[in-house]
């Protein structure tokens, strides 16, 4: 397929404009014939306003449907699209507007005075809203507009969107990518996972990440298909809305939070064909838990916001726990030693990905897009992985979490592992804390499954003596009633080292 990725989208639509592309719970409905011309209205302000391929259109809205069709219509104009966590705050939005200098800023409705203080500080030249309630000057100056009907379309190298790093060591940096980018990613995706017309996809991700906006938003456009779009992800509201869906993507909270509720089972499974997982890692008793509760084999794949989706397992095959599977199609992996040799398998080092997916670079910041790429064009992801024998690709965590103890490397996922299969543990988070003596200290911060009687740090420490040599053992136990997550479910290892940095000070 060729063409811009608007161009690739637009002709996957079903041939019968009136069939559902979203529906959310609140009673909306948009048909691919609104998707067209809801969009186009868009486009035709955004047009109006100058958005043409090249310029940025920062967006910063609760997720909505709307929200959605803007997505679209800065496609439409091939301007590129600039999502926002609404986490964020005014100086952090300072930082993201200086650094993009975006031609548009559409925020929230309810924020619009500071926004607009933030803005034009910035020196963004148009300001607009978009509410969740069919609301916002984007929605109203769109309305009486005739569709955007631009025919200059941008090529498979331009850039299609900035979507900025979760920036958990140091600044944020913009990751630019192109049509070609999120093109190839959602053709590969949609045909592995098998995406067909007939599909529903239950929607509860954030829609400012390449998970829910990119992986998820793509494949039901590329396959004609539908969705059920929610605000945000709650148990019930799922456990009720999955019998009439048959996809869903999820973050490994989804999972666990299922598996806690007690109506969740296999009956309201009845007409799912696929649960996928990624973004963070799904623990293997959530795996188990979740295929003995319902039936249903967990799919894990891994990306990120700079390359999307790398490796996945497979639709047909086997579906292994903790491993987030092979390859994509048109996708390299390899695995590498500090001097960027390739190790044996089995054997842990940096992971290195080239192909269609990985983006171009990071925005205006030419040192840091040196570093992350080698001569050869492979990108340094910075996580630290190993292949199984038989080619399954495993995650063993963040390169900067890794742990050097006297010298000596510790995984913290191998240690997290042993800790979790313990009784009495729900879960487990181990970091490096400063040590005077080994530089660092092996720490566990453990969630007990009851709080009031939580394990022994002695009968912990027993117990591991046997699975973990001495210097993996970690030398002190935290407990904690559940730990600091973000959004995508990721645990927030720098709360945890910040909190406890002091434990081991002379
Ligand atoms: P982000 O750029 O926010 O999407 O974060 C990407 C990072 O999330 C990756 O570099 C990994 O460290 C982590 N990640 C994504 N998917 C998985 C997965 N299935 N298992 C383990 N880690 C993952």
């Amino acid at each position: 397929m060729t063409g811009s990725l608007y161009e690739q989208l637009r002709a996957a639509f079903p041939a019968d404009l009136e069939r559902p592309f979203l529906q959310s719970p609140a009673g909306r409905r948009y048909s691919y014939r609104d998707l067209d011309l809801e969009s186009g209205r868009l486009a035709a302000l955004l047009a109006d306003l100058g958005a043409e391929p090249g310029e940025r259109i920062a967006v910063q809205v609760e997720k909505s449907p709307e929200a959605v069709l803007l997505y679209f219509a800065c496609l439409r104009v091939g301007a590129i699209y600039l999502p926002l966590n609404t986490a964020y705050g005014p100086d952090e939005l300072a930082y993201f507007l200086s650094d993009s200098r975006p031609l548009i800023f559409v925020g929230r409705t309810e924020s619009a005075d500071s926004d607009a203080a933030v803005a034009g500080a910035a020196g963004v030249p148009a300001l607009l809203t978009l509410g969740t309630a069919r609301d916002g000057s984007l929605w109203e100056l769109s309305r009486e507009r005739a569709p955007f009907d631009g025919e200059d379309m941008p090529g498979p190298n331009d850039l299609c969107a900035l979507l900025y790093t979760s920036g958990t060591t140091g600044r944020s940096k913009g990751a630019m990518l192109t049509q070609e980018n999120l093109a190839s990613n959602a053709r590969t995706l949609c045909e592995l996972w098998g995406f067909h017309r007939g599909d529903v996809l239950l929607h509860a991700l954030p829609i400012y990440h390449t998970h829910g906006l990119f992986v998820a938003i793509n494949c039901v456009l590329l396959s004609g298909s539908s969705m059920i779009f929610l605000p945000a992800f709650d148990a019930a509201e799922i456990v009720r809305l999955l019998p009439s869906a048959s996809v869903m993507m999820g973050v490994p909270t989804f999972y666990t939070r299922l598996l806690r509720h007690p109506e969740f089972g296999s009956d309201c499974c009845r007409n799912m064909r696929l649960f996928i997982s990624g973004s963070a890692p799904l623990r293997s008793e959530t795996f188990e838990a979740f295929r003995d509760r319902c039936g249903h084999t967990i799919l894990e794949r891994y990306g990120m916001t700079e390359t999307g989706m790398n490796s996945s397992n497979p639709l047909e095959g086997e579906r292994r726990a903790g491993s987030v599977g092979f390859a994509l199609p048109g996708v390299d992996l390899r695995i590498v030693d500090e001097d960027g040799q390739v190790v044996s398998k089995g054997e842990v080092g940096q992971l290195e990905v080239r192909g269609p997916n990985v983006f171009e670079g990071y925005w205006r910041n030419p040192e840091k897009t040196g570093e992350a790429f080698r001569g050869d064009g492979f990108f340094m992801t910075g996580d630290l992985a190993c292949l199984d024998a038989d080619g399954y690709l495993r995650i063993v965590g963040r390169g900067k979490d890794l742990i050097i103890s006297g010298g000596l490397n510790v995984y913290p996922k191998e240690v997290e592992s042993c800790i979790d299969a313990l009784p009495g543990v729900v879960e487990s988070a181990v970091i490096g804390l400063p040590h005077p003596d080994f530089g660092e200290a092996v720490a566990a911060v453990i969630v007990p499954a009851d709080p009031s009687r939580p394990p022994e740090e002695r009968e912990i420490l027993a117990a591991l003596q046997d699975s973990l040599a001495k210097f993996k053992q970690p030398k002190c136990i935290f407990l904690r009633d559940e730990l600091p997550r973000n959004a995508m479910g990721k645990v927030q290892k720098n709360t945890l080292r910040e909190d406890y940095a002091k434990t081991f000070e002379d």
